[in-house]
């Protein structure tokens, strides 16, 4: 018999279909015939007719007739029996095979399967009515007799596989071939439905997308016009609540102040806490919570700016630049805290500056001098009236970033009452485990302050609470020699204050020996802050006789100083003029650098007192009695009768206290002087701490303490031998104009000075 090859569909007993005319032309088989007998084939898998071969068929078909054609020339067949298959021969001008009946197990009872068929064509009409096909399709449904005829008419539609296609073809069992075909046909319905569902679903939630965008465009026009009308409300809670969107914050951050925003909304402008929210958003979203990124440092770049502005300093700046390079190794912003320790004016807080620029971040200085309230580090609780950030906060506002360069100034001028201790919120500040989540009282949220580069100054590091200090390195500025203090006048100081004044080089010249002149004749200081003020003074001065038209340039020399200066130079504690025994220069630390000082005895008749004057009396009470011992051992008999007699002692200038035991030396000295009746040479001056035993110990400040000797005109100054190595740190230009005698015994001080 002729095979028809088929694909794809499935063909069953007791159906009738049409076959387009071309369909038989394409596999070019020749016109049917009307009564002519043929069998389906199903393919494996889609082919052309050119290269299909025995193999490519299933081994079960259908057997069929050719039916009269339609009027438009459709051929009609008319499916008989399923068939097994044998024989199949494919050649050029055909394909044939021999058939034979493949037996039906008629194993369903009619009622069942007429009631099966209802249900199911049932099913497919309710789901068809959702569809906009589903007008014809119904009349398609109703139409047909049975589920065998579904499945032929939908075979296309299911989603079966060409294998499921062939088992509803292949199965004997009636009953088993109607459940395959209910299978197929109410899990195509299902699948459908679901997807539509999914597809509803997302439908519903863009429109839901849209619908609020929509509304909140309409709200934000709605609201533009409401602020139009008026416009004294614009409105303070639209303008936070863009810069609450934009500042970045974290989200522990945003809920508090949306919970704030949320209080300002609701309480209006009348309310008296609005000031206070108002102030609290304002603070917030002014800070910046976004990471900066790490510039890369370039380490010469640097080294060049801090020579730029700053003279001299090369330990300092050598240390600066350490720091910088470990920064850039470890990929940090931020590195150990470097603390700065010099008398004022030594340049601490404005190379501070310098490495911010140098590092092209931002500088922000925040002075912590007279702080006692723990709550102006840690802020106020809102909870009080008047409630503030902290310093600290203030400052991260003030920077506008969050890794600017801050230096903490004067960290020990911080001093504790019973509002707490601001040195240990400082510590928190300054601690690299716990600041990344800084709690500022005020704005009760963690802001991170790790990038920031903290820079502490401070006078002396004496009065620093130890787990502070422990937290910090310290670089010590020890202050400028006179050479130094001219080259900074003359580069820095001088052509700064002329540029403020707007005064031209050409019309005003210092001379340098008029600067010279004011380093010594009107400033005292180890720093250069009142140089700079005297500088300044003359340049007002000038500016004055400029603008007067009295003269078109002016040459400052040190003769026409007094009449620039509004002041007359000061009187500098210098060498003693005569030498008179009991009278001793001693060298002493000050928060101002180093001076000399003179410390004076005298015996009156008396019974056995010892009176101290002098700021420092309690300090120097120790040191004086150890002295009093010390003398009496070493003079037995000179001091035989010192019962009968009551001893003064004044130390006139005001040293640091704890630079108190190193005037020892000069008060035994002073004693034994005293004592001996031998004066001492007033181009003496000498430093150290005495022990019972009679030993001189090392002591503190030694570069400053050697500064002020030279200044004051002293040309031997002792030193206790173990302060030998400190002389590295002494410049040499006042190394050169001193001779400088290490001691190790009191003896040997008293045996090389009283002659
Ligand atoms: P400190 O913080 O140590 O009290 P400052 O940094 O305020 O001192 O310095 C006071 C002034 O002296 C500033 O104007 C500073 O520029 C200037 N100054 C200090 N040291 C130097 C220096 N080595 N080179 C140039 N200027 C300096």
């Amino acid at each position: 018999m002729i095979v028809i090859p088929v694909y794809n569909m499935i063909l069953l007993p007791e159906i009738t279909f049409y076959f387009k005319k071309d369909f038989f032309e394409n596999l070019k088989l020749n016109a049917m015939e009307t009564g002519e007998d043929v069998l389906f084939l199903m393919l494996k898998e889609e082919k052309e007719r050119t290269e299909m071969t025995a193999e490519d068929f299933y081994p079960v078909g259908v057997s069929g007739v050719v039916e009269k054609p339609d009027e438009e020339g459709n051929i009609c067949i008319r499916v008989k029996e399923r068939v097994n298959v044998s024989d199949i021969e494919v050649t050029e001008d055909a394909i044939t095979a021999t058939a034979s009946i493949r037996v039906e197990v008629e194993d369903i009872a009619p009622e069942e399967e007429k009631e099966r068929f209802t249900k199911l064509k049932e099913t497919l009409l309710s789901f068809a009515q959702n569809y906009q096909w589903g007008i014809w399709a119904r009349g398609y449904i109703l139409h047909w007799k049975n589920a065998i005829e579904v499945v032929c008419a939908l075979s296309n539609y299911l989603n079966l596989t060409d294998e499921e296609k062939y088992a509803i073809l292949e199965t004997d069992s009636k009953s088993e071939r109607i459940e395959l075909v209910e299978k197929a046909i109410y899990e195509f319905i299902e699948i459908s439905e679901i997807g539509e569902e999914a597809e509803n679903a997302q439908k519903e939630s863009h429109e839901k997308v849209y619908r609020e965008e929509a509304l909140k465009k309409q709200i934000d026009f709605l609201q533009k016009k409401l602020d139009e009308m008026h416009p004294e409300n614009v409105s303070d809670v639209r303008k936070f609540e863009n810069k609450i969107k934009e500042s970045g914050m974290n989200e522990t951050a945003r809920t508090e102040a949306d919970k704030i925003l949320n209080r300002m909304k609701q309480e209006g402008k009348d309310s008296h806490e609005y000031g206070m929210l108002y102030d609290y958003l304002d603070f917030v979203t002014s800070l910046s919570w976004k990471k900066e990124p790490a510039f890369e440092v370039d380490l010469r770049e640097a080294e060049e700016i801090l020579d730029e502005e700053h003279y001299g300093l090369k330990k300092v700046k050598k240390r600066i630049i350490e720091q910088m390079a470990v920064m850039a190794l470890n990929k940090k912003q931020a590195g150990s805290i470097l603390l700065f320790v010099g008398a004022p004016g030594t340049g601490k807080t404005s190379i501070g500056q310098s490495i911010a620029k140098a590092l092209h971040r931002e500088y922000i200085r925040v002075s912590l001098g007279g702080v006692r309230d723990e709550a102006e580090i840690r802020g106020h609780r809102r909870t009080y009236v008047g409630a503030m950030p902290g310093r600290i906060m203030e400052g991260m506002k003030r920077s506008g970033v969050s890794n600017p360069v801050m230096v903490l100034d004067e960290v020990d001028k911080l001093s504790k009452d019973y509002s707490g201790d601001p040195a240990s919120a400082l510590l928190e500040v300054l601690d690299p485990e716990q600041n990344n989540s800084f709690t500022d009282h005020y704005m009760n949220v963690p802001y991170d302050l790790s990038d920031v580069l903290f820079v502490c100054t401070a006078n002396t590091t004496d009065t620093i609470p130890e787990p502070l200090l422990n937290r910090m390195e310290v670089i010590q500025f020890p202050g400028y020699t006179e050479q130094e203090k001219f080259e900074i006048a003359k580069r820095h100081l001088l052509p700064k204050a002329m540029k403020n004044m707007g005064i031209k080089a050409r019309n005003l010249k210092v001379t340098d020996e008029a600067i010279h002149a004011l380093i010594n004749g009107y400033t005292m200081e180890s720093g250069v802050r009142g140089l700079k003020k005297q500088l300044d003074t003359l340049c007002r001065f000038a500016a004055v006789k400029l603008v007067k038209g009295e003269q078109k340039s002016i040459t400052v020399n040190p003769k026409k100083l007094p009449e620039y200066m509004d002041k007359k130079p000061i009187h500098h504690e210098s060498i003693l003029e005569e030498k008179k025994p009991g009278v001793v220069t001693g060298l002493a630390w000050t928060a101002a650098g180093g001076e000399i000082l003179f410390i004076e005895t005298v015996q009156t008749k008396g019974s056995g007192n010892i009176q101290i004057t002098g700021q420092l009396g309690d300090v120097m009470k120790e040191s004086a009695q150890i002295a009093v011992s010390l003398v009496k051992s070493l003079y037995p008999k000179e001091t035989e009768n010192w019962e009968k007699h009551d001893l003064h002692i004044h130390v006139p200038e005001g040293a640091v206290p704890k630079d108190g035991p190193s005037a020892g030396i000069t008060l035994t000295t002073a004693l034994a002087s005293l004592v001996t009746g031998k004066a001492v040479s007033p181009e003496y001056a000498m430093t150290g701490e005495v022990s019972l035993r009679g030993g001189v110990m090392p002591i503190g400040g030694l570069p400053e303490k050697l500064m002020a000797a030279q200044r004051a005109g002293i040309t031997k100054v002792l030193i206790p031998y173990e302060n030998m190595d400190d002389l590295d740190d002494v410049a040499d230009e006042v190394k050169e104009k001193l001779e400088i005698i290490p001691v190790k015994k009191v003896t040997e001080v008293l045996k090389l000075v009283l002659k």
